[in-house]
């Protein structure tokens, strides 16, 4: 089995790099960070991030595993005190692999039809570069509303408990194939309107975004932000990829929230 290590670059994530990499070595795994079966990221969700953009061209092929060094590392399962347990497990153990959905999203230029694809982890936002952002949404072909404000943000669900649980989304189990629409700071008044409330789309619905105005736009993809000008439409919907974590012990989605959010406040009644 070929592995890569990604680090977060902070000295107590690159000297676990080094350690489970010589581990690993000694049981013969062969590093390889081009075509990587497993890819282990040590840091934080930000660096798992980083790690499922080096990767996104062979999802298929590559499953991820999160080590977390002091940072929330709601995509992380295992802490620096298990390291060698973890490498013995991927060293011994077939592993059992959990998919989770993600967002595709697609630019379209005005000049000729030129346009971007993406792959979002957790979210793609779309803000304007100067002043308020105002856009048509269509779903499923229909105008759905004319949103202006602050700007849209589209999660996936492992992406809901991201930025978009700060922005008042639900946080959606992961194996509900979905994709979720929230607002950042929407107009409303007896002039403007828009629905107010996250929206939830299945995997078979195409979310559209269609200037009403200005053409240039901040767009980030999780970690990333790119400026995007002269933009005809962005579209949205459930990618047919999906990431891939490998799994070696069970950390149901709704303890990785509890853990994550609640923690052990108010246990004690
Ligand atoms: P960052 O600003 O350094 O970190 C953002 C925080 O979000 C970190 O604490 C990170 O955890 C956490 N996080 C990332 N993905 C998460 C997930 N799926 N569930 C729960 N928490 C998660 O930025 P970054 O490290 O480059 O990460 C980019 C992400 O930041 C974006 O994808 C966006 O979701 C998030 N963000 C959030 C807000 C907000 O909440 N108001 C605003 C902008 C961006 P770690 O500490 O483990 O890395």
């Amino acid at each position: 089995m070929k592995f890569a290590i990604s680090s977060k670059g902070d000295p107590v994530s690159n000297s676990i790099l080094q350690r489970m990499k010589t581990y690993l070595l000694d049981f013969q795994l062969e590093y390889d960070e081009d075509r990587p079966d497993i890819v282990i990221s040590v840091g934080g969700d930000g660096t798992l991030l980083y790690a499922f953009h080096r990767y996104r061209s062979r999802l298929d092929k590559t499953a991820f595993i999160g080590v977390h060094t002091g940072h929330l590392g709601f995509y992380a399962d295992w802490v620096p005190d298990e390291i060698e347990k973890l490498v013995i497990a991927i060293a011994k153990t077939p592993y059992q692999v959990v998919e989770y959905p993600i967002l595709e999203v697609i630019i379209r230029h005005n000049d000729g039809g030129r346009e971007a694809r993406y792959l979002a982890l957790n979210e793609c936002t779309v803000k304007s570069i100067e002043g308020t952002l105002v856009m048509d949404v269509e779903i499923k072909g229909q105008k759905f509303e004319t949103f202006r404000g602050d700007g849209l943000c589209m999660s996936t669900p492992s992406g809901s408990t991201a930025y978009n649980k700060a922005l008042g989304g639900a946080i959606l189990h992961p194996s509900i194939r979905a994709i979720q629409l929230t607002e950042l700071a929407s107009i409303n008044n007896r002039v403007f309107r828009t629905i107010g409330s996250p929206l939830i789309l299945p995997e078979h619905h195409t979310c559209m975004l269609k200037p009403v105005n200005d053409v240039d736009f901040q767009v980030t993809i999780d970690h990333l932000t790119l400026l995007h000008k002269d933009v005809k439409s962005i579209q949205y919907r459930v990618a047919n990829e999906n990431v891939r974590f490998a799994r070696f012990k069970p950390f149901p989605f709704w303890k990785r929230v509890r853990d994550s959010f609640v923690g052990d406040i108010g246990s004690e009644r």
